[in-house]
């Protein structure tokens, strides 16, 4: 009987935790050269703030020498250490990875190929000395005895420091824009007590996602929309509808107690050097207050911005006609004839929504579209990191997000191009029934799917909840040739480029965001 007998520097955990060992102890002795012979010829460092204080992603050994040339004698890592077990699989040797700093501690992936570093992932996690007051180190809530010298309740406490942030205290940090984005970076602010002011024009928090139209719901599968700290209960639906999403948004502002200004507006900011404070102008319930935070941030989304056409004629139109942000629904549309001008995920949803609501809908495509099945998206793109299947297995959202992070842009086309491969052929009937319908297809700019078209232009392309059948079988009618566009509307109609006019009771500009 031959029986193997594995060292334990050949198990794929003890290769990865010497890897990882040796570049601790070069950059502890500041050797350079060192430590950049443990990277490959191709090789990626994205470093999300530990190292550079910034979002980077170094690529190739001058970048990363140059970075560490500047910033290790500041950051000194230390305690570099192989987390859990490494695996191997196709050449590629991969696992996590914890370190900290003289100021933060972080998390980390690294993936080697032929013993070498191709890729790796430096996060930091939380700041010494500030750590989140949750677990062990939560408030003990309740105050007895009579040793306290506050004794104000917690709704009074709140409500002091309601009244006074914003007047007589100013907010170390200003948050324009309270979407998701905006609450999840206050929720994180506020744990580590940061005084945090949101302002939003909005009358309610979560009414960026009430006032779009009423067929709307997330795209993205609940997996992958938790906000920080306050997941979704287990019983949430896969895909949450708007007015869903918009509550939870309300909720979670509530929850998390966050300083939230609803029905204000920034009207301008500016930084003055003396101070070394922002002087920020807003318009509060109509009232002008002038803020003074030391930080300004901007969290005001890539869809407040309607992109409106102005086509030669539109002032005589009939019927009604609005951009696809002020796109109610289809109720209304029973029997009418409608025009949606654009084909991407807007489009999609609302030419879908008109038709079951009865109307005659015709869609204009001018350009190619990425489209890709849910299903095929849920089960071969996303199923690995953020789905059931990937929680049973431990990857919870945190690791598939840094999981996601720790690929760099640069090589994200390559791990995507064969899963969008497989999706072609997976679906191959469905896209030739598309292409015959006349539909213009296409996979991005180097058939590498959805991500990276996303990643690169934020729009083009549409996740399928059944509107490209309706294409394919008819029921929505397509007008569609490169360049085809609107050569002007007239009372009734909508005449083309192309020299087709297309009557219409309603047109819809799903025309996207600036
Ligand atoms: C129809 C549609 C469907 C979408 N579906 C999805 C999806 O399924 N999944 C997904 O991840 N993303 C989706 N998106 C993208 C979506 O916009 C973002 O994911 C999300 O809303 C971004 O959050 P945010 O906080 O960055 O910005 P927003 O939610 O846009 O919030 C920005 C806030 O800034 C406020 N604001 C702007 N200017 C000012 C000012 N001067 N003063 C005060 N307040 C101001 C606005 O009132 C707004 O509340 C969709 C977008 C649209 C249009």
């Amino acid at each position: 009987m031959n029986i193997a007998v594995e060292t334990p520097l050949q198990t794929p955990t003890a290769q990865l935790a010497a890897w990882v060992e040796h570049l601790g102890e070069r950059l502890a002795q500041r050797d350079l050269d060192g430590a950049l012979e443990l990277f490959g010829e191709e090789c990626h460092w994205r470093d999300l703030l530990l190292f550079s204080w910034n979002l980077v992603t170094l690529e190739g050994k001058p970048a990363i020498r140059d970075m560490l040339e500047t910033r290790l004698d500041q950051t000194r890592p230390e305690r570099w250490k192989l987390e859990g077990e490494a695996t191997l699989s196709n050449g590629v040797l991969e696992g996590w990875i914890s370190l900290e700093t003289d100021t933060a501690r972080g998390k980390g992936y690294v993936r080697l190929k032929e013993g070498l570093c191709w890729t790796l992932l430096t996060a930091m996690r939380e700041l010494k000395g500030f750590e989140e007051p949750s677990g062990r180190r939560r408030p003990m809530g309740a105050n007895h005895g009579h040793t306290h010298a506050d004794k104000r309740n917690w709704l009074e406490r709140r409500r002091d420091e309601e009244a006074s942030l914003g007047f007589t205290a100013q907010p170390y940090c200003l948050i324009v824009g309270g979407g998701q984005g905006g609450l999840g970076l206050a929720a994180r602010l506020k744990r580590m007590g940061v005084p945090t002011l949101i302002v939003d024009k909005a009358e309610r928090p979560g009414d960026q996602w009430r006032g779009r139209y009423k067929s709307l719901c997330l795209h993205d599968p609940v997996w992958y929309d938790h906000m920080p700290y306050l997941p979704f209960p287990d019983h949430w639906p896969v895909f949450t509808p708007k007015d869903q999403i918009g509550d939870w948004l309300e909720m979670y502002t509530k929850v998390m107690e966050l300083n939230y200004w609803p029905r204000t507006e920034c009207l301008s900011a500016s930084f003055d050097e003396q101070s070394g404070a922002w002087k920020v102008e807003v318009q509060r319930d109509g009232e002008r207050v002038t803020l003074q935070p030391t930080q300004l941030i901007l969290a005001t989304g890539m869809s407040g911005v309607p992109n409106v056409p102005r086509y030669p004629g539109a002032e005589v139109f009939n019927g009604q006609q609005h951009h696809s942000s002020r796109h109610p629904g289809g109720d209304a549309w029973s029997g009418k004839r409608a025009v949606v001008i654009g084909a991407n995920n807007s489009a999609h949803d609302i030419c879908a929504d008109l038709v079951e609501n009865g109307a005659e809908v015709t869609m204009v495509q001018r350009s190619s579209t990425h489209i890709v099945r849910s299903d095929s998206l849920m089960d071969l793109v996303f199923g690995g990191l953020y789905s059931e299947d990937a929680l049973e297995t431990g990857l919870t959202t945190d690791k598939a997000d840094m999981l996601f992070a720790s690929i760099p842009y640069k090589v994200m086309p390559d791990f995507h191009r064969p899963i969008f491969d497989a999706i072609k052929e997976r679906d191959k009937d469905f896209y030739e029934r598309l292409t015959k319908a006349g539909f213009m297809l296409d996979f991005g700019d180097d058939e590498s799917g959805l991500f990276m078209k996303y990643v690169r232009r934020g729009s083009g392309y549409y996740i399928d909840v059944g509107a490209s059948e309706l294409i394919a079988n008819g029921t929505i009618k397509l007008k569609s040739a490169p360049g085809l566009g609107v050569e002007r509307i007239e009372a009734d109609a909508v005449v083309l480029n192309d020299g087709s006019r297309l009557p219409a009771d309603l047109i819809v500009y799903a025309t996207g965001y600036g």
